[in-house]
């Protein structure tokens, strides 16, 4: 317990902050807004105990996730909207999920840290965006924790099931091709965009900023790929492309055709068409939320037919990482954000 004031002293109607509302009204809000997704069947128990309690899916593997949203780190109040943070927060954990193939999400918990002058509005807005999107995938939130803290701090951990065997970042062999969904860049280039706050944006300026602030999890794709063919290794691409072919190329090398990376016409425009411009976006920007996976070639027809907007970036070697520009080979160096 963090916050002093009590719910039963002031009602979450009239409460202006949190300071106001207090932990026990947040969870009361919570509590009384929840929704009940199919897979409610298996919950023992719910919010509002010291533990939710649940029945396993016995036949199923558990996968379990966590990934933490921090204030002017990853988003900042004046930039994204409580709506777009807490469809962002369950999105990111999703995404993590689906890129262990046969999957469904089950259970989010949600752990918050804010400031005492959070507007009772934010945090509304912010719950009601993290149980829509919760819906969207049939999650059931399940619990957390509230504290105060300096800046706003989001931690949610996503637990699923995995019908087959999760797949994991380095079962790719020798041969295999190297395939990923969606375009690269426009994340970086949307958080770019937001960063000059600039008092008039173009259309393919805001469809960029779109891409960063609400992203978008692969999960229909990675459950469609991975019950149809067989997936030798993936990933999602929250790191940036090069992380993720870095992660499934450990002990291994590849060639990477760069002309083949898919681009957004948007980005494109962005950059002028500027090459190396467009790959420091597409290979070093983060927060993209695409699929990056290996087949075997055997089955590139097949990947074709189930996933025909699936695009071949590269083959998996013995050798090293080489990245390729119409046959020739150029100096790629990670240039991506560190957090330490
Ligand atoms: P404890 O003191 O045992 O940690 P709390 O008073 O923090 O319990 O929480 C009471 C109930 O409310 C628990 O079921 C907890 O999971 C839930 N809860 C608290 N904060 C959140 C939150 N931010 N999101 C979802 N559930 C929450
Ligand atoms: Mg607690």
């Amino acid at each position: 317990m963090f916050f002093k004031l009590k719910y039963s002293i002031i009602s979450s109607m009239k409460a202006k902050t949190i300071k106001e509302l207090g932990e026990f009204g947040l969870i009361d809000f919570i509590k009384k807004h929840n929704t009940k997704p199919k897979s409610y069947h298996n919950v023992y128990l719910d919010i509002g105990d010291d533990c939710f309690s649940f029945n396993p899916h016995t036949k199923s593997k558990y996968i379990v996730t966590t990934d933490i949203l921090i204030e002017n780190v990853h988003f900042k109040r004046q930039w994204a909207t409580a709506k777009q943070i807490g469809q962002k927060a369950i999105e990111v954990n999703v995404s993590d999920i689906a890129s262990m193939g046969n999957t469904k999400p089950l259970y989010a918990f949600i752990s918050l840290g804010m400031p005492k002058n959070t507007p009772t509005k934010f945090i509304k807005e912010l719950f009601n965006s993290i149980k829509s999107t919760c819906n969207k995938y049939g999650v059931h939130l399940s619990g957390g924790d509230t504290v105060g803290a300096k800046d706003i701090t989001i931690s949610v951990t996503l637990m699923g099931i995995c019908y087959d065997k999760p797949i994991s970042r380095t079962g790719a062999k020798n041969g295999d091709l190297i395939f990923v969904t969606g375009t690269f860049g426009d994340s970086c280039a949307g958080l770019e965009i937001l960063s000059k706050d600039k008092k008039s944006l173009k259309n393919y300026e805001k469809e960029l900023i779109k891409k960063h602030l609400v992203p978008q999890a692969r999960l229909k794709e990675a459950n469609l790929i991975s019950q149809n063919i067989k997936i030798t290794s993936m990933t999602d691409s929250s790191d940036g492309l090069f992380k993720s072919i870095e992660l499934l190329t450990e002990n291994k090398g590849a060639v990477i055709n760069m002309e083949n990376i898919p681009l957004s016409k948007n980005l494109i425009k962005y950059t002028n068409n500027n090459f190396d411009k467009i790959y420091s976006y597409a290979l070093f920007g983060g927060e993209e939320f695409e699929l990056v996976f290996t087949i075997n070639k055997k089955d590139e027809n097949k990947l074709k037919k189930f996933l025909p907007g699936a695009t071949c970036i590269g083959t998996i070697n013995n050798g090293k990482v080489t990245y390729l520009q119409n046959g020739k080979t150029k100096n790629v160096k990670y240039n991506g954000y560190k957090h330490f």
